[in-house]
């Protein structure tokens, strides 16, 4: 940026004022501060012309600060170079190439809010003194972080991370940093983004406000059932006849849910029905027999108390509406697995239960499902995942322990049969043409 500005103005270096400079920076290299001395000192004598001009940038910059890097004859001799011209006063002259100016038009050709994108550029000069590379400017590099910003590059995990989805890591991305959960309190509701009270909706819900403004607040709630009030979007998916998204009324049987055409449309073969993942990948898994009716012997219904009814033990969660059909042909030690691996995968690392724990879930899972699973692996698995739960600072390691819990309480015989039958299942397409049903006997009733 201060490159342009410098190279628009009407300063004219002279060749022979710059090899000046060069052979001065150069015979004061062990004197020059910061990363500015560090990057000089590793060039050598390969510091180019086209760097002094930078040096020349970043002093004009600012004098004061330029200072505590530079030895004072340096800096004269740039001030006499260039007249004495601050950048201030170019950025002014050439009003057109201001950072304002070029937010401005990034705004406009990345259609993101330019209060968005110069609340990032500000971020990024007030960070630069940590972490500027180098040779590259001040305004350069924090304009580099709106680009990245832009493009969604510079190895941040940016929105479009699962982890994002979590409202401070989307505050955090939003300000143009890594896309890290923040510890709460504050609440965003107190201090969210840059700080201010704020308040985040999913999409979810906001799609539901042009209903509710044409209708009124009292009609959205008269649809559902007890405290499940209003829609949901379902995304059904698995051994269903019509995958799809679903806006559902709350308060639809799940048994309607999976078999009316309008929906699901039943089970896509005449496999029987085995499990079902209700709210997606982080909620405790079903079995059939808890589908359809709760423990109690009610009928389950696509509502938020009836999804958990029974707690853990044998209910689940309406979630984030992830409804995952399984058939008898799938293997849930697989399926858990590649949960698994997603939240491993996704994991930012900022607590040491969720960074190690999911790595280690997924390791477990792998050797059990490709036969190499030990006799100890159940009781290990369920002691990682009962580490994690609860002892992170977003709800990602909940999400990663629940689904193994769930699948060690009610399919712990599976898990037997991949560590007692190695063979059998060594090879993927277990379970495909001899689901488990069939070779459960195999199993002495002693527990491994
Ligand atoms: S739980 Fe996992 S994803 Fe969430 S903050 Fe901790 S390490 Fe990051």
């Amino acid at each position: 940026m201060l490159k342009e500005i410098i190279e628009e103005s009407q300063i004219n270096y002279k060749t022979e004022d710059l090899e000046n400079l060069r052979k001065e920076i150069l015979k004061n290299k062990d004197n020059i501060e910061g990363m500015w001395g560090l990057g000089i000192r590793t060039l050598g004598d390969r510091l180019s012309l086209d760097y002094v001009k930078e040096i020349i940038s970043q002093i004009m910059d600012s004098y004061e600060a330029a200072k505590s890097s530079f030895p004072e004859h340096i800096i004269d001799m740039v001030k006499k170079i260039t007249g004495g011209r601050e950048t201030k006063s170019l950025i002014k002259e050439k009003n057109q190439n201001s950072p304002d100016k070029v937010l401005e038009k990034k705004a406009k050709s990345s259609g993101i809010s330019k209060s968005i994108l110069k609340a990032v550029y500000s971020k990024g000069l007030a960070a630069w003194k940590g972490g500027h590379r180098p040779g590259v400017p001040q305004h350069q590099w924090a304009m580099g972080r709106v680009n990245s910003f832009i493009t969604g590059k510079g190895g941040a995990r940016k929105a479009g991370a699962y982890i994002c989805g979590e409202e401070t890591a989307l505050i955090e991305s939003l300000e143009g940093n890594r896309g890290n959960p923040r510890l709460k309190p504050p609440f965003p509701a107190v201090q969210g983004l840059w700080q201010n009270p704020t308040v985040v909706n999913n999409v979810e819900t906001i799609s539901a406000v042009p209903w509710i403004v044409n209708n009124s607040g009292a009609d959205y709630a008269g649809i559902g059932i007890g405290r499940s009030t209003g829609t949901k979007l379902i995304s059904a998916s698995g051994n269903i006849k019509n995958q799809g998204v679903y806006e559902i009324e709350l308060g639809l049987s799940v048994y309607e849910f999976m078999n009316s055409d309008e929906y699901c449309g039943g089970m896509q073969t005449d496999r029987p029905l085995k499990a079902l993942v209700p709210g997606g990948s982080s909620v405790p898994i079903l079995p059939a027999n808890l589908i359809y009716k709760t423990a109690a012997g009610e009928d389950r219904l696509m509502t938020y108390e009836s999804l958990s009814d029974g707690g853990f033990a044998t209910g689940s969660m309406l979630g984030s509406g992830g409804f995952i059909v399984y058939d008898d042909r799938a293997c849930i030690v697989r399926n858990t697995w590649n949960f698994s691996r997603f939240y491993h995968h996704e994991s930012c690392g900022q607590c040491t239960p969720c960074r190690e724990g999911t790595g280690w879930l997924e390791k477990v899972l792998w050797r059990i499902e490709n036969g190499q699973g030990r006799e100890e692996d159940i009781e290990l698995l369920w002691s990682i995942q009962s580490k994690i739960e609860g002892n992170t600072i977003c709800p990602l390691g909940d999400a990663a322990s629940w689904p193994v819990a769930a699948a060690i309480r009610h399919f712990r015989d599976e898990f037997e049969y991949h560590i007692r039958f190695p063979e059998k299942v060594k090879n993927r397409d277990h379970f495909v043409n001899e689901p488990f049903e069939k070779v459960k006997h195999l199993i002495t009733k002693q527990p491994v």
